[in-house]
This record gives structure tokens, C-alpha cells and sequence, in this order.
């Protein structure tokens, strides 16, 4: 019996080294980072590589070249995701997926999307480095038109429309021009949707997008899950008048209503001091003309945040706010919810894998949410599902001035070859 649990201790050890034995190579992901940056690279050094563009073409193919050279078996889906597969030593397990997107927004930076690509090919190379054989096959997922609506990811859970097919994206197709011009096939699009069965977990790597692992010096963010995001339509309704012969004292005056209200919401989503954030970025003004006073204003007020509560409260102190401002203002003020996106919260098991592997490694950790929307919004729908994130420099994304280190993109790496390898077990 002894001998028994000896053997199987050893055969335990044997299957899965530790993690001293593989490294991830700083140089190995900077020089992939690079090579990537050279496709719709940009005078300022950063990438303009939208979704379907002759670049995001090239550098799949460059993409396509490298993977090969890993010894993976390569194949497009039906909406263009490359599906590149590492065999595991029981075919019969259910894949472990990672990856991310290549694509950028216009006059983008190197590292939003590319970091997760990145760190799914150094993932690779350390397997090959170490001779390891996991358990699951393995698949790196490199999603098609992330920032102009998650499109790829979308494919893989069936929720792409015929109305997402005909958005044109950012690259002047269409979505079914796109995938097309990508070696897809848009009419067969449903095709690329995937079973549950098939997928044990998704883990994808990404930059955080804001300051607060940079700010605090932290080396990894576990993400709790994607926030939710709710919209309203605000209507301030006054009267338009005369600027000129209107006096101060009989006016009803909208756009300084709204203003009041533009305070309001900021004082309202301050007071709350969690993780809620709440924004009004558009304001049509009517008629918008320097000699009359406002009569009407529209507003659009946005709040997000991973728990619903914190909205649901502020909304409520909103539009009691709203009221008083309407009174003493003698204006109408409406406030109606336009937009709901449910928060996709990520799977606890795999959070609590990547917190294991940041402990082990020693690096310090974070829990946070997730501000912006990612691909692995979509693919939490249907797999347990979590997510990386590594420092942005000063929070900067979606700019030219984008950056995370490759010391910082190397600590990643090894949390997420890490937590895969938990999760293989
Ligand atoms: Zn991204």
C-alpha cells in the first residue's frame, strides 16, 4: 500500500514538473511583441490594425506561420478564430483554452490583445521547452474583430445576428466581408459555434486598461468578472427664449439644469466610493444657438460595475437629485433606462487557480473587475471562465503610449502557465 501511494506520488511528479523547472522567456514574448507591432505599425510606435484590414491579414498569416512552428495543429472556424491545438495525453478530456485578439482599435497600442496572444504562444514554447505533455489538449484561441463588438467570440457561443454581419467594422467592411476576406465563411457562420462539452475553461490574458495595478506596483490582476453596464436616456425639457430680453429670473433653462445634473451624477457615483463609475458623455443641446436659452437637452448616463446594487442605489439617489433640480429649476426632467448589459462575472474555481499560481510564483495580486468589455464576456456564457490581468503603465490603453514591460507580460505569462496547469490536474 505504501509502495503504492509512493509510485503514485512519483507518477504525479514525473507528469508535471515543477514550476521551477519551466520559464517564461522575457526575450521569447518581447520579440513576438515587436514582430506583431510591425503590422500597422504607426510613426508614434504604436499599432492601427482594425478587425479585417489588409494588416490584421498579415499578421494572421504571420500568426498562422509561428503557431505551426509550435507543433500545433491549426484550424479556422467558420466566423475566422484560429483554433490552434496542442494534443493532451487524454483525447477524451475537454480542451483548456486561452488567447486573445490581434486586432487594435485605429491608432491603437501594442499590447491590448496582443499581450494575451503573446503569453498563449510563450505558453507553448514552455510546454515544448519542458517536453511536457498535459492532460487536456490545449487550444490557443485568437478571436477575429474584438474591438469592434467581441464579433468572433460571439461566433463561438452562436450569438453573432445578421445584424452583427452587416456592421461595418472599423476596417470599412462588413463583418460578413471581413471574415470572408479572412478565409471564413460568413454563410456558414453559425457553424463556429462550440458545444459546452467541448471547452473545460477559458483563460484569457489581457492589460488592464487602467492605473490600478501600475499605480499600486501589483504584478497580476485576478479578474472577478466583466461589469455590467446600464444606460438611461436623460430629457431635460425647459423653454426656449430670447437670451437677450428673457430676465434671469424667468427662465427656464435646460442646459443649466442638465449641468446641474452633470454634477450631480458625479457627486452621486463619488459618494459611493466602491468600484462604481458613472459617466454623461453625450449632450445634444436644442436649439443649440448662441442667442437662445436652452429649451431642451438630451443626455445619455451610463453607470457600471460588477454588483448591481451600487447602481440600483445610485440611480435612485439620481433621480430624487433630478427632482429637486427640476423644481427649482421649473423644468421636466425624464429619466428612462435605454441599455442593460448583465456583469459576466468569471468562475471562482479559476480565480482561485490563478490566486494560487500568483502565490506560488510569489508575485503580489489583486482582485478587481474588469472595466472594459473582453471576449471573455462571451465565452463566461457558456465555460468556467476566468481572467489575467498585467499593469498597464499609467493606465493608458487604446493610445499609441500603451505599455506594459516584458518583465510584467513574463509574470503573466508564468501565472497563466501555471493556473492552466492547475486546472490540468
Ligand atoms: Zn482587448
Amino acid at each position: 500500500m505504501r509502495t503504492l501511494k509512493i509510485l503514485s506520488l512519483l507518477l504525479t511528479l514525473i507528469a508535471l514538473p515543477s514550476l521551477a523547472e519551466v520559464t517564461a522567456d522575457p526575450a521569447r514574448i518581447q520579440a513576438r511583441i515587436d514582430k506583431l507591432a510591425t503590422f500597422g505599425g504607426t510613426p508614434e510606435g504604436g499599432t492601427s490594425r482594425p478587425g479585417f484590414s489588409e494588416a490584421d491579414k498579415a499578421a494572421r498569416e504571420w500568426l498562422l506561420g509561428e503557431l505551426a512552428g509550435l507543433g500545433l495543429s491549426i484550424r479556422m472556424d467558420a466566423a475566422g478564430n484560429i483554433i490552434a491545438t496542442r494534443r493532451g495525453s487524454n483525447p477524451k478530456l475537454p480542451a483548456i483554452a486561452f488567447g486573445s485578439h490581434i486586432d487594435s482599435v485605429p491608432n491603437g497600442g501594442n499590447y491590448d490583445g496582443q499581450a494575451g496572444v503573446v503569453a498563449a504562444m510563450e505558453i507553448m514554447s514552455m510546454l515544448n521547452d519542458a517536453g511536457i505533455t498535459t492532460r487536456h489538449p490545449l487550444e490557443l484561441l485568437v478571436f477575429v474583430a474584438e474591438e469592434d463588438g467581441l464579433f468572433g467570440s460571439a461566433a463561438m457561443i452562436g450569438k453573432l445576428s445578421e445584424e452583427d454581419l452587416a456592421f461595418v467594422t472599423n476596417s470599412g467592411r462588413s463583418v460578413a466581408e471581413g471574415i470572408d476576406f479572412l478565409g471564413g465563411v460568413s454563410e456558414a457562420v453559425a457553424m463556429a459555434e462550440r458545444s459546452p462539452a467541448e471547452l473545460a475553461a477559458f483563460i484569457e490574458l489581457h492589460i488592464e486598461q487602467g492605473p490600478y495595478l501600475d499605480n499600486a506596483g501589483i504584478d497580476i490582476g485576478v479578474v472577478q468578472g466583466i461589469v455590467g453596464i446600464d444606460e438611461w436616456a436623460i430629457t431635460v425639457q425647459g423653454t426656449a427664449n430670447h437670451a437677450g430680453t428673457t430676465p434671469m429670473n424667468a427662465r427656464q433653462d435646460a442646459l443649466l439644469a442638465a449641468s446641474k445634473l452633470v454634477v450631480a451624477v458625479n457627486e452621486t457615483v463619488n459618494v459611493n466610493g466602491g468600484r462604481l463609475v458613472g459617466t454623461v458623455g453625450e449632450l445634444k443641446v436644442h436649439p443649440n444657438v448662441s442667442n437662445i436659452v436652452p429649451g431642451r437637452v438630451e443626455l445619455v448616463l451610463e453607470m457600471r460595475d460588477l454588483d448591481h446594487a451600487p447602481v440600483a442605489e445610485a440611480i435612485a439617489e439620481i433621480r430624487e437629485r433630478a427632482a429637486a433640480i427640476a423644481d427649482a429649476g421649473e423644468v421636466v426632467i425624464t429619466i428612462e433606462p435605454t441599455l442593460t448589459h448583465a456583469a459576466a462575472p468569471t468562475d471562482p474555481e479559476i480565480q482561485a487557480a490563478i490566486q494560487a499560481a500568483a502565490d506560488e510564483l510569489g508575485y503580489s495580486s489583486l482582485a478587481m473587475p474588469s472595466g472594459a468589455g473582453h471576449d471573455a464576456q462571451n465565452m463566461a456564457a457558456r465555460w468556467p471562465t476566468g481572467m489575467i490581468f498585467v499593469p498597464s503603465r499609467s493606465g493608458v490603453s487604446h493610445s499609441p503610449r500603451e505599455f506594459t514591460s516584458a518583465r510584467e507580460l513574463t509574470k503573466g505569462a508564468a501565472v497563466l502557465y501555471a493556473a492552466i496547469e492547475f486546472l490540468d490536474r
